[in-house]
């Protein structure tokens, strides 16, 4: 069964940067998604595609189909008074801000210095090359819920 839309498909990956470092893998026949409904990024959706059960391939992807650029206007310095909280603010913490578009975004604190704290928006994989090492586990039949839902269903799902 070759990998087309409104198929499951279950993958072992490793995810690298540039310099070879690790940024991200799963080698458990546990990662899997819905082919043709955006649950991954579409640089390693379309080198997918036709792809079948046992197929390996490299795929090296380009910022713009992966996490996006890095947009030096979602670097932002704020007020600290800004952040309700009692607790230091840490480089790396996580929050959650809202978009300009009113959707909601993850902020991350890249800086902190007195009363001022610099925030960046970027995706932290944004602007960043992607080199997937890819082997295809397996590839089924979605389920009429898993199209319904535009999600794979599993032992990880609670509905
Ligand atoms: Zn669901």
């Amino acid at each position: 069964m070759q990998i087309s839309a409104e198929k499951v498909v279950i993958l072992n990956y490793t995810l690298k940067d540039d310099d070879d470092n690790i940024i991200d893998q799963s080698q458990d026949a546990q990662f899997a998604y819905l082919h043709g409904a955006q649950n991954i990024i579409p640089g390693l959706e379309n080198a997918l595609a036709d792809k079948a059960k046992g197929d390996k391939l490299n795929v090296r992807i380009d910022p713009k189909e992966g996490y996006g650029e890095h947009n030096e206007s979602m670097i932002q310095n704020v007020e600290r008074g800004m952040f309700d909280m009692e607790e230091e603010l840490q480089v790396g913490q996580q929050f959650h801000a809202e978009a300009p578009d009113g959707g909601m975004l993850t902020v991350t604190v890249t800086q902190v210095e007195g009363d001022e704290v610099t925030v960046d928006g970027n995706h932290p994989l944004a602007g960043i090359h992607l080199n997937f090492d890819v082997e295809v586990m397996d590839v089924r039949d979605a389920t009429k819920d898993e199209l319904e839902h535009g999600h794979v269903h599993g032992p990880g799902c609670d509905h």
